[in-house]
């Protein structure tokens, strides 16, 4: 499923409990501490994702992004990520530093958001999911090759599922 390009979200899952599937996302999301999650993380092979990076005052911010699309990058960033799919494995990621995405939201209205730092991380990341690509497909071979022996060693602990 993770390393599955979603389906389009389309009109009949918009009717079908789109909006209560999101809801569970959001809750999922938020108890384990992330920032967002995408549908293919929890068993949708759909184009969709959740996040909620705080607004600058640390109150929540819930945002939707049904069928996302990067329409526009400026700049570079490089930091650490992690992933609600990769429990214990984070990775230096360079990504853009600003995006726009265009999208719809629950009620299937399109519109663009403008994000930077963070957020134009997350959306990334999380695009990247609705197109079966998870974040260890973004650093270079000699660093996935450690990330895949950090996989090898947390499954054997026990710490990955
Ligand atoms: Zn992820």
């Amino acid at each position: 499923m993770l390393l599955t390009i979603g389906r389009p979200v389309d009109t009949e899952d918009f009717e079908n409990g789109l909006a209560a599937v999101v809801e569970q996302m959001f809750e999922a999301m938020y108890e384990a501490g992330g920032v967002g999650i995408a549908a293919p993380q929890v068993g949708i092979s759909k184009r969709f994702f959740v996040m909620d990076t705080r607004d600058p005052d640390g109150d929540r911010q819930p945002q939707v992004f049904i069928n996302p699309e990067i329409v526009h990058v400026e700049g570079e960033q490089v930091g650490n990520e992690g992933c609600l799919s990769f429990p214990g494995l984070f990775q230096e990621v360079q990504r853009d530093m600003r995006v726009i995405v265009r999208a719809q939201d629950i009620k299937g209205d399109e519109f663009e958001a403008d994000l930077s730092e963070l957020a134009a991380r997350c959306a990334l990341h999380e695009t990247d999911h609705c197109d079966g690509i998870v974040f260890i497909d973004r650093v270079t071979p000699l660093k996935r090759q450690l990330a895949r022996r950090k996989i090898k060693t947390l499954q054997q602990t026990g710490e990955w599922v």
